[in-house]
């Protein structure tokens, strides 16, 4: 894990600033399952600036159930469609920094075309190291989905939850050290045979991102968690990518 919710000092202004996911950290194209079962509510994209759930970049919204919802942010590829239901160990997308624009280029374009956009944005000089961006909500006051409508964006910070005791409930235990475990007799480890089976295939970004995240001495023991234990944070089949 990169970075659990809490607020933390803006990437460029240096103001506190709200992060209402946890990041996990993983190789770009490396599978992301989900660990408890629902129904994929939204499928976006952030192809250009103002579409799609504005700065999630290629993202998913599942409801799974009992009032809760999770949104699967910044994937390099999607491999769920809307309506479509899901169980602990389904493949929903890979690894990504997709986003708006803000902090890596949108779809199809390159970096140095992204920074030539905007010569004078600091924010460019860095680029968003490839991550999951996994955010859980609560309904809103009137039941309706936080992720639908002018929820969304009001939503941010005021209708999300910590995942951890979702993630534990469905299976995987974030350690003190923020490495992650299949819990034993859980869905997840009766799942493990499927999703564990996933490639793992990692691409060459053709670039080198600089995490922009606060807690990078984490990231080795992520990685070393990622591999041994196969976490909840898993793998798709490339050509269901294209
Ligand atoms: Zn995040």
């Amino acid at each position: 894990m990169l970075s659990n919710m809490r607020t933390r000092p803006g990437r460029t202004s240096g103001q506190p600033t709200v992060h209402a996911g946890m990041d996990l950290n993983a190789g770009a194209n490396a599978p992301v399952i989900v660990v408890q079962g629902g129904v994929v509510e939204t499928v976006s994209a952030d192809v250009r600036p103002a579409q799609g759930l504005r700065g999630y970049g290629n993202a998913v919204v599942i409801n799974h159930g009992n009032g809760t919802w999770a949104l699967y942010g910044h994937m390099a590829g999607v491999a769920v469609s809307p309506g479509q239901r899901v169980g602990a160990g389904t493949l929903v997308g890979r690894i990504g920094n997709t986003s708006n624009g803000k902090f890596s280029p949108v779809t199809g374009q390159t970096v140095a075309q992204w920074r030539a956009d905007a010569p004078s944005d600091p924010a460019r000089r860095r680029v968003m190291a490839p991550h999951l961006h996994l955010e859980l909500r609560r309904a809103a006051a009137d039941g309706s989905s936080p992720y639908l409508g002018t929820n969304a964006g009001r939503g941010y910070g005021t209708l999300t939850l910590d995942p951890r005791p979702w993630l534990e409930s469905g299976g995987l235990i974030v350690n003190r050290n923020l490495t992650l475990a299949v819990k034993p007799g859980s869905a997840m480890e009766r799942t493990k045979p499927t999703w564990s089976a996933l490639s793992d295939d990692v691409t060459d970004y053709g670039f080198e991102p600089e995490e922009y995240e606060a807690d990078l001495p984490l990231y080795g023991l992520f990685a070393v968690g990622l591999l041994t234990v196969g976490v909840g944070v898993a793998l798709l089949v490339r050509n269901r990518l294209g």
